[in-house]
């Protein structure tokens, strides 16, 4: 008489791994593939547009920001966010992540009528530690010639890193498929795909009515080309009327961003002619040659966002359904880290220490 093995689901991950799917192709689902599908799974992932699809993941600025956000990112998540970056090449390896991810720090510039913004910034930069300078005009002028004699005190922050989202998703795409992912072109959702997969994981970013207190908060994003203008790093610009950063890319092309509108009812896609004349103004106070640049595109996208403005894993173990979302600002920073738990969370059915941020339970404590 043959004999039944019974083997706890920690097995058969361990063994053969699981069927995993995830939907979404953003920045959470690609994320989350890669992990899984490098540790073994069987993971397929269920994207509803052409890919590439254009979401928020495909718009976004790409800064890797711990520090400069600490205005919607409570202080306890700096580390996390650093952790974030680190996993990049973890994920990506060490030659791909080299090209993709850009260590130049960022500076943090205002106009001398405005520097109280910039006092109030570093007292906050105060409480993360020491790993922030001051730069006077000259030594933010060694950071960026381009600035001129514009600006005579700013904050450098070594730590922070930037990267051009369309490629990310590219190589991360590559790497999920190299890994064994697939894939597909379809609509659904975890109803459906719950009876045929061990786990569903969800990744859509922002839905309507998909989770209790989850909002959309609208950015809208320029990018433009000034070939009298050069830039290594981001700057964030202090500003009372138009805060903005502006991010580098190639061919002297640069993504300044980004609005914050609290309405998802505003139209996806499209951008208004206020944020436009906010956007290319901010430019413009950054440098005159602004007003000669090109503009080659106006984008926006609606930010998936808890009330505390923090990323959120919600783990249903007795469905076998996770719900991965609310990464607000930081999609790029805090991606890597929650993809990480998940697959701990799959694969060993261990929670990892840094679940305990994405909980939800105590999101709400600043420190
Ligand atoms: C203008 C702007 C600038 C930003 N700048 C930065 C930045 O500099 N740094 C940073 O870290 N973050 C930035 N962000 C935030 C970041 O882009 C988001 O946090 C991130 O994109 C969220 O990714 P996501 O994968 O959760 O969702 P999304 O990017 O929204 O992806 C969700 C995917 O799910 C698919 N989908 C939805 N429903 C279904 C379904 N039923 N079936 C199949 N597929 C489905 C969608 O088509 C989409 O492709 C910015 C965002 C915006 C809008």
């Amino acid at each position: 008489m043959g004999h039944r093995i019974w083997l706890s689901s920690f097995w058969v991950a361990y063994l053969m791994g699981l069927r995993v799917a995830i939907i979404g192709a953003g920045i959470s689902g690609l994320q989350t593939g890669c992990f899984l599908a490098r540790a073994g799974h069987e993971v397929t992932i269920f994207e509803r547009q052409k890919l590439p699809p254009v979401n928020p993941s495909s718009i976004a600025g790409g800064m890797l920001a711990p520090y400069s956000e600490i205005e919607t990112l409570p202080m306890r998540l700096t580390q996390v966010g650093l952790r974030g970056i680190a996993l990049w090449t973890q994920i990506l390896g060490e030659n791909n992540a080299e090209k993709l991810i850009k260590k130049t720090g960022s500076l943090l510039l205002s106009h001398p009528t405005d520097s109280h913004m910039l006092e109030r910034f570093a007292k906050n930069l105060e409480f993360v530690g020491h790993k922030w300078f001051w730069a006077n005009g000259d030594e933010v002028r060694a950071l960026e010639p381009a600035l001129e004699n514009t600006f005579q005190k700013g904050i450098f922050i070594p730590d922070e890193a930037f990267l051009i989202p369309s490629q990310a998703l590219e190589m991360l795409m590559e790497c999920f498929e190299k890994y064994g992912g697939r894939i597909i072109q379809e609509e659904t959702n975890p109803v459906r795909l719950g009876p045929d997969f061990d786990w569903v994981v969800d990744c859509r970013g922002y839905v309507e009515n998909l989770d209790r207190d989850l909002r959309g908060v609208l950015g809208e994003i320029l990018i433009i080309r000034n070939i009298e203008f050069h830039l290594s790093r981001p700057i964030r610009l202090m500003h009372p009327r138009y805060p903005l950063y502006i991010v580098p890319r190639p061919d002297h092309v640069f993504a300044i961003g980004a609005t914050m509108i609290e309405s998802a009812g505003e139209q996806e896609g499209l951008v208004t002619a206020r944020s436009a004349m906010e956007l290319l103004s901010a430019a413009f106070t950054l440098h005159p040659s602004f007003a000669h640049a090109k503009i080659l595109q106006l984008q926006s996208g609606v930010r998936a966002a808890y009330t505390d403005n923090l990323p959120r894993l919600h783990i249903d173990s007795q469905s076998r359904y996770m719900r991965f979302n609310g990464l607000f600002r930081n999609g790029y920073l805090l991606a890597p880290v929650i993809a990480c738990c998940i697959e701990k969370y799959i694969t060993h059915e261990i929670e990892d220490s840094d679940l305990s941020f994405f909980s939800g339970l105590s999101n709400h404590l600043i420190l």
